[in-house]
């Protein structure tokens, strides 16, 4: 009997296991933490192996180190506001479309009313806003991998973006290279499960008999920072929306402070200098200190998200410059960037919250994880509800002030 993985360190679900088999025998199956791993059939398998041979969790994947650094942003305002940071993902992802090529990424997909992150292909410039926006939960891969393989071996241009892991799985899946794919990994500190994600909704919002549609976890509308919005019918089926400050949420509080990542996210070998990507984009933090002079310029906004940008092939270098006519870019540096983003140097660390919110989940549900949360965050909640009621200018000054 093959053994998939031998501890959760193992696995970072990303499927490419699934979609090599021959004999449909692996299947993805949640843990009692709504993470998902793969799992054989006995009586299916043959026992060929390629499961364990394509896995590049397990087997190490040949890393690029980035040779060039940017600044970014769009030029298209409307892309950067339904974008997490400076929309570099929609100009890339917007020229390959309009080269006939396909763009895979993330959607939330609803089913059972739940909303559930999936990587979908997408061909048509008026889906692109399905991929757009950070969902910080982990995305299923389903049958991307399949799908991307027959459109490069038809020739089609093809543009993979998603977490390092699901690019590395990607790449050992398709196991050669192929001149006509642009890999984009994100910066990423990990993912929590979707099942969690969904318990969350189903708690705050559900409950109340709010049909939830979507769910955005950069709003910009009062500036690029930790906003959500959740998008909703409510009882009368009008469509609404609602602001969530991201420290007053238990889920986006947690997340950012890396307390619900799947186990794998805490030794994942590659939080590091090297990518899996011909490119790699995050947000810019500490664009302030590290750049003063390119915010005076009005080109970049920290109101409006700001892109950092890693090319680590000559691949990812000559579609970089093709964007030229969409994008702003100006040279950086790796060290700069990773400043301020402990990603591009280890992975997160795990704090007591972890612990406790991974005893109390699967024993009590996520009602328990909420009550932990209020009763020990009481103080900080009500903070930022204070602070996010200040008018904008004022919060604008504050922000400079603590800096
Ligand atoms: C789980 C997660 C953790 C992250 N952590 C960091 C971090 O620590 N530091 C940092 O600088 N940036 C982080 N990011 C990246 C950042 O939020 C932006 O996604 C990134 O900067 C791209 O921004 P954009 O404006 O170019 O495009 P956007 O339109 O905002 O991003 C869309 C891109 O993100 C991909 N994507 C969205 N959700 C997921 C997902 N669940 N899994 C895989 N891919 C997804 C889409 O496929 C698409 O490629 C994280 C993103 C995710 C999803």
């Amino acid at each position: 009997m093959i053994e998939l993985y031998h501890n959760k360190e193992d696995c970072c679900g990303c499927g490419a296991c699934v979609s090599i088999c021959p004999q449909n025998a692996i299947s993805m199956q949640e843990d009692e933490n709504g993470f998902i791993y793969p799992f054989l059939s006995e009586t299916l398998c043959i026992g060929c192996r390629l499961c364990k041979e394509v896995c590049a969790y397990q087997n190490q994947l040949s890393l690029n180190t980035p040779k060039e650094a940017y600044v970014a942003a769009s030029k298209n305002d409307k892309n950067i506001v339904e974008s997490a940071s400076g929309g570099i993902f929609a100009e890339a992802a917007t020229y390959i479309i309009k080269n006939d090529g396909i763009v895979f990424g993330v959607a939330f997909v609803k089913e059972n009313s739940r909303l559930i992150p999936q990587h979908i292909g997408v061909s048509r410039l008026e889906d692109l806003k399905l991929l757009q926006g950070s969902k910080y939960v982990q995305s299923d891969m389903r049958n991307s991998m399949n799908q991307a393989k027959k459109y490069l071996d038809n020739g089609r241009h093809v543009l993979f973006s998603g977490t390092p892991c699901q690019v590395a799985g990607l790449k050992g899946f398709l196991k050669k290279d192929y001149e006509n794919l642009i890999t984009m990994d994100i910066i990423c500190h990990g993912v929590p499960s979707s099942q969690m994600f969904n318990d969350f909704l189903q708690l705050n919002y559900n409950k109340k008999n709010y049909d939830v549609v979507d769910f955005k976890f950069r709003d910009k509308s009062s500036g690029w920072g930790e906003m959500a919005r959740l998008d909703y019918f409510d009882r009368k089926n009008k469509l609404k929306h609602r602001l969530i400050p991201a420290h007053t949420s238990s889920y986006f509080h947690f997340f950012l402070k890396t307390q619900i990542c799947r186990e794998n996210c805490y030794s994942c070998k590659y939080a590091c200098e090297k990518r899996t990507g011909d490119i790699t984009i995050g947000d810019y933090w500490g664009i302030g200190q590290e750049h003063p002079e390119l915010l005076s310029n009005s080109v970049y906004s920290e109101m409006k998200g700001i892109s950092c940008v890693m090319i680590s092939t000559s691949r990812g270098e000559v579609f970089f410059r093709s964007l030229n006519s969409q994008i702003y870019a100006d040279l950086s540096k790796f060290e700069k960037i990773s400043k301020h983003n402990e990603q591009l140097r280890e992975p997160s660390k795990k704090g007591k919250d972890y612990q406790e919110i991974f005893r109390l989940y699967p024993r009590y549900g996520y009602q328990a994880v909420e009550k932990y949360y209020k009763r020990k965050y009481f103080i900080n909640i009500i903070l930022h509800v204070i602070y996010n009621k200040i008018p904008l200018p004022m919060r604008k000054k504050i922000k400079k002030l603590l800096r």
